[in-house]
């Protein structure tokens, strides 16, 4: 395929020793159809595809022609997935390779769902099309949320199909990245217990996400600190959102801090801490209020990895890391607080801040009240509930009306600044599922309206009402599932 792409590869993971990866390509597909294209990413990247045929571009995204410069690989990893330690790598996905754009951005480039791997322990190596359209979807929103998280690129169907409970339509994700380093990464490398090889993957990564650090001579420490201070942010976003993850296992925590691996994510509707989604979570591991803590462990199980580096003294080297990692706690709650109070328009000190916006958390858990069209109608959107009719929710506004005066700003000013944070559009469980299942009849109109809609989630352009309603009242509880 001639270049009209403008891809431009370098791939320095692949040049990584042989315990990083396995070298191996996408394995072919029968019949690859193109189902969906992200223009504006393929912009963002610098690449034009507007010169390639269908078919191509079909064959393309399915991995059936690898562009030029390409160095495809599997990535080794591990994980602890809901608490219990595997070696695992990527069993349905291929790095095919690192794009640079001209403004020198890496990007990795990765097919999610391209055949068996040596790390498929069993899979089948391939995905269906529901749960890639939905990666497509979330991660999009997650995007335009103002939120780091990798993206979606395009969504190929293979024309084969396969099995899981039912037989499904497969199809290929293509994955983009700022890198696939997870905290597993280096609990494969750690559990290898090759220090040359550590000492690598903490010079890699350093260069490819913390270069501020590079001639650090306390360099584990430093990225330790820099990672913590990355996923913190990072959670606190998806509170500010509603977003619960699902499935934080620790290969599925980057160390850019983006988000990734979009299997049962879904975000909360109506406020309740304990939320969870996914079928496969029975204890609520992962429930929203649960996803600082657990970030924490999988933090703790990242610093374990850095011990050698930390210090020559083991017992120095446990006692430093367990500082930092007990710093967490109070790096997240101040980054939390400051969160909620921008999503109140909250500016300045007062001491009773935290009070008031716990008593607002508490009463909408009792009310049932939906968390994103909560703090709409606190910025005076035309949001119809009856539940703000309820004596303790005016009681409340009237005191976050008093505290309100204490920001030395009009209420104009104190509006428009809490519409920067405060989502009017979510992708709602039910518009999503919507779309899945009209895809799933070779409809896309859903799709594409839902995508159009969610890229102007705080702003939207056109009347969006439909996508602020919750939910028909349904018995059965929602339900995620891990898509593999
Ligand atoms: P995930 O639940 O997507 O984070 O995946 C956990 C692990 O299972 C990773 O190593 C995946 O590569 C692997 N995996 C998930 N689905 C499949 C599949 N269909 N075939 C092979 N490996 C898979
Ligand atoms: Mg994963």
């Amino acid at each position: 395929m001639k270049n009209y792409i403008n891809w431009n590869f370098d791939n320095s993971y692949s040049k990584l020793p042989e315990a990083f990866k396995e070298i191996i390509k996408p394995v072919s597909v029968l019949n690859p159809e193109l189902v969906i294209l992200n223009e504006d990413l393929a912009k963002e990247l610098g690449l034009d595809f507007s010169k390639i045929d269908k078919n191509e571009l079909s064959a393309l995204f399915a991995g059936n022609i690898l562009p030029e410069g390409t160095s495809s690989i599997a990535q080794a990893y591990a994980g602890h997935q809901f608490g219990h330690f595997t070696m695992l790598g990527d069993g349905r996905a291929v790095l095919i390779g690192e794009h640079v754009t001209n403004q020198k951005k890496r990007y990795d480039i990765q097919f999610k769902g391209s055949g068996r791997t040596s790390f498929s322990r069993g899979g089948d190596g391939r995905a269906a099309l529901g749960p890639m359209l939905r990666e497509y979807i979330i991660s999009e929103a997650i995007h335009s949320l103002n939120i780091p998280t990798t993206r979606s690129l395009a969504v190929t169907k293979t024309g084969e199909k396969v099995v899981r409970e039912n037989l499904l339509e497969g199809a290929i994700l293509t994955r983009v990245a700022s890198s696939h380093i997870r905290v597993g990464t280096f609990q494969y490398i750690a559990a290898k217990q090759n220090i040359d090889e550590l000492k690598m993957l903490v010079d890699y990564t350093v260069d490819r996400h913390y270069p501020e650090i590079k001639s650090s001579t306390t360099k584990a420490v430093d990225l330790l600190n820099l990672v913590i201070e990355k996923q913190c942010q990072l959670i606190v976003n998806w509170m500010r959102v509603g977003f619960i993850h699902g499935v934080m296992n620790t290969d599925n925590m980057t160390i850019s801090g983006e988000t990734i691996d979009y299997g049962p994510c879904a975000f909360m509707d109506q406020y309740d801490p304990k939320t969870v989604f996914s079928s496969i979570d029975k204890f609520g591991r992962y429930a929203f209020s649960n996803q600082a803590p657990i970030a924490k462990w999988n933090l703790a199980r990242f610093a374990e990895c850095l011990i050698p580096l930390i210090d020559k003294n083991e017992d120095q080297a446990i006692k430093t890391a367990t500082q930092i990692i007990d710093n967490f706690q109070t790096i997240y709650e101040q980054k939390w607080l400051d969160m909620m109070k921008s999503k109140l328009g909250l500016i300045g000190d007062n001491k009773d801040d935290l009070k008031l916006i716990n008593s607002l958390l508490n009463w909408m858990k009792e009310s049932k009240a939906d968390y994103t069209n909560t703090f709409c109608y606190l910025t005076d959107m035309p949001i119809k509930d009856e539940i703000y009719n309820d004596k303790r929710f005016i009681e409340w506004v009237q005191a976050w009306n008093n505290r309100s005066t204490l920001n030395n700003s009009n209420k104009e000013n104190q509006i428009q600044f809490m519409k920067k944070v405060n989502p009017v559009i979510i992708p709602r469980n039910h518009k999503v599922e919507a779309a899945l299942s009209d895809a799933d009849k070779n409809n896309y109109e859903t799709l594409y309206k839902l995508l159009s809609v969610i890229q102007n989630p705080y702003n939207p352009k056109v009347d969006v009402s439909e996508y602020q309603s919750l939910a028909p009242i349904s018995k059965e509880k929602y339900q995620t599932f891990c898509g593999t």
